[in-house]
């Protein structure tokens, strides 16, 4: 049986396109994009080709686009950069508990070299409403939370740049999926090319022109010294590629997936009347989180139903991560106060490319199955 992918927020397939568009810049363009021989300065070309492509349809300038290897390196060149920004002195941050780790573990590495850590909690939703940061701190959020799809609101990206605080953007949920207006002001917006069906290996960080940025990784002064190591130009222009895809069906693939995401709500009700939805219904349509099961008695715990799934050929995500050999609550759960037998009994479900209604069935039809063994199985025990 052909195996069903209902994890893309955690990567996507790449397109065959942009499969193509690699293939042939790894055969066509060998030279470093440094060198100043005909080798050399094709493979510019096509790299500061790809860079105004990028701005373009970012509505940014090309000076603007810095290429770095994943939005993890994005996400920690701006906050650390940040923090050697103002040493001396101190640097203030702020951002959420329901972050995502790359933000969130960095901060705290921060914070142990003295660094000021403010946590602003999310309501129930995962949503960071408006708050007043300190002037001259840095803030950090992500426009959609990866594990819920709660969407950052306007009024609070309005609240933290009217403070006079700059402003982080983790976007890497948002690119090609969702309309990205409402974040484009900040300072600094991370994303990766893995999450659009690019390649991995390649991410983006947009700084704003004037912002200031120190260059986390030192060298051969590439992307005008801000982030030095030879351009990987294959995967930058698979990058461009993919955006471009990922921009000119995004309307399209957003009614898809809002459509998909109602019919999984009305069959989950269907088989697990009691199911919580934690996605509120106005994020991003992309993402499904919910919890089969408050009752610790039910004894339902997300790592064997998704084995189960496994097992019949489904991949979903569930709401607790492997640290350190031993199973954790999502701590993005913990933070919008779900119990630990609660995220143990959550599952994420998110839509990409090629699925069908009668998919998100069989995956419906494959999780009753697999509850109603846990039930048998709890009565004979
Ligand atoms: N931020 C968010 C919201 C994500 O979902 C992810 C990936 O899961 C990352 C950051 C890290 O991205 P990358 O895999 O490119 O390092």
């Amino acid at each position: 049986m052909n195996r069903l992918f209902l994890d893309f927020a955690s990567t996507t397939p790449v397109h065959p396109e942009v499969i193509s568009v690699i293939e042939s810049a790894l055969k066509n363009l060998p030279g470093n994009p440094s060198s100043i021989h005909d080798d050399g300065r094709k493979a510019r070309f096509a790299v500061e080709d790809a860079r105004e492509r990028v701005a373009s349809l970012l509505g940014k300038q090309p000076s603007e686009i810095v290429f770095t290897a994943s939005a993890t390196e994005s996400i920690n060149t701006v906050l650390k950069s940040w923090f050697f920004h103002h040493l001396p002195a101190k640097s203030t941050y702020y951002s959420s508990p329901a972050e995502h780790h790359a933000t969130l573990l960095t901060l705290e590495y921060l914070e142990s070299k003295g660094a000021e850590f403010h946590q602003i909690q999310p309501d129930r939703s995962g949503i960071v409403h408006p708050f007043l940061p300190e002037k001259g701190s840095l803030v950090s959020l992500m426009a959609v939370n990866n594990e819920l799809g709660s969407i950052l609101p306007s009024e609070t990206i309005q609240s933290v740049l009217d403070s006079g605080a700059s402003l982080h953007i983790d976007a890497v949920q948002a690119l090609g999926k969702i309309d990205l207006s409402t974040f484009m002001d900040a300072d600094y917006l991370s994303f990766s090319g893995h999450k659009f069906y690019g390649p991995r290996g390649v991410g983006l960080l947009v700084v704003k022109s004037g912002s200031d940025l120190e260059p986390l990784l030192h060298g051969g002064a590439q992307e005008r010294n801000r982030r030095s190591g030879t351009e990987p130009t294959a995967l930058i222009l698979g990058f461009a590629k993919a955006l471009e895809l990922a921009m000119k069906s995004q309307e399209a693939t957003f009614s898809q997936a809002s459509k998909f995401n109602n019919y999984l709500r009305n069959n989950l009700k269907s088989i697990v009347p009691e199911v919580q939805f934690n996605s509120p219904d106005d994020g991003s349509p992309f993402i499904l989180n919910f919890t089969l099961s408050s009752d610790p008695k039910e004894q339902i715990d997300s790592e064997a139903v998704i084995m189960g799934l496994d097992a019949k050929g489904i991949s979903v995500s569930s709401g607790s991560a492997c640290s350190s050999g031993s199973w954790e609550p999502s701590h993005v759960l913990k933070a919008i106060g779900k119990s630990d037998y609660e995220a143990q009994t959550t599952l994420r479900v998110s839509f990409g490319h090629g699925i069908t209604e009668t998919d998100l069935d069989r995956f419906t039809e494959t999780l009753d199955g697999i509850l109603k063994k846990m039930k048998l199985a709890l009565t004979l025990l």
